[in-house]
């Protein structure tokens, strides 16, 4: 009886799950939030929780509070538990690499905005291990005066991740968030196995449910340096875009884990991306 009870409530809350889509400028990019929901109104909680990082995990806005992380060295200085975590994450995976995810590339990616090469001295001031975190108080130290931390490879898969959280929270789990190539899915929609998502430039679609989907490549943005064509990715082992063609979408559980590693692999190539990541992630596509 009481199942029956249950089932028919849950029909006549499916029969009043209506869609909704929205789409905001955040982040540098836009950002679109698709829910099944009485109303659009979890919508703007959820843009508003993407506007909050953005406000934390930003190097363009000077008073970001990433930025003003940056203004300091040699002390431990105490940063929300959002910026720790997306910082934990990325040295997580620079010790994984090898260092060719390094989010203490700030420095060269702001030279590479204004269509310049790095000299000895922008290099000098680039390297994760001059990242100390410490977990029990939720300080972090940057070692050496003039670091810049970049998060553009990790920030925008992270903010996915907690739309959907914030969604959840207020009751919707049938979510789609996509922060320009970065997309985290919550519960299919009604009657779907998943969400249908187009997979560019590989081609084809999959569907997506509670999982991520991310993609990176030297194709995205880039600058004509010297009459050569440097993409926005830098491999910090040369401090130069990459310059050969490469894309790769990855699947994983997470946007923060999906995101940054489709940048990663784009650094690394394929050979060393599949064997490092290729058992740590559910999709791995690599084009050339
Ligand atoms: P994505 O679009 O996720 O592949 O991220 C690319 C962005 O990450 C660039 O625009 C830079 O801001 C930053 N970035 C570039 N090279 C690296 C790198 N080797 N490790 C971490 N972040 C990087
Ligand atoms: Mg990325």
């Amino acid at each position: 009886m009481l199942s029956r009870i249950i089932s028919a409530l849950v029909l006549v809350y499916a029969a009043r799950a209506e869609r909704f889509e929205g789409v905001e400028p955040h982040m540098g990019t836009l950002v679109r939030i698709t829910i099944y929901a009485k109303d659009a109104s979890p919508l703007r909680a959820a843009f508003d929780r993407i506007a909050a990082l953005d406000e934390k995990l930003s190097d363009y806005k000077p008073d970001s509070e990433l930025n003003r992380l940056c203004r300091t060295h040699g002390e431990m200085v105490k940063v929300s538990e959002d910026l720790f975590r997306v910082l934990e994450a990325s040295l997580k995976l620079s010790a994984l690499t090898d260092g060719a995810f390094d989010v203490t590339i700030g420095p060269v990616t702001h030279l590479w905005r204004a269509s310049k090469l790095p000299d000895a001295e922008t290099r000098a001031r680039v390297g994760w291990r001059n990242v100390v975190l410490d977990r029990q108080h939720r300080t972090v130290m940057l070692k050496m005066a003039g670091m810049q931390l970049d998060l553009g490879a990790i920030a925008k898969g992270y903010a996915g991740d907690e739309a959907l959280r914030t969604l959840r929270g207020l009751g919707v789990r049938r979510a789609l968030i996509a922060v320009s190539g970065d997309v985290v899915a919550g519960d299919s929609p009604p009657g779907a196995k998943g969400w249908r998502i187009g997979l560019e430039p590989a081609g084809g679609e999959i569907l997506l449910h509670n999982a991520a989907v991310s993609t990176s490549g030297d194709e995205e943005q880039s600058r004509q340096i010297g009459g050569k064509k440097y993409s926005h990715i830098i491999d910090p082992a040369t401090g130069l875009g990459l310059t050969a063609e490469i894309a790769v979408t990855v699947v994983a559980k997470t946007g923060l884990e999906a995101d940054p590693i489709a940048t990663a692999v784009s650094v690394m190539g394929e050979t060393k991306g599949r064997a490092v990541f290729e058992k740590r992630v559910q999709k791995l596509l690599i084009l050339k």
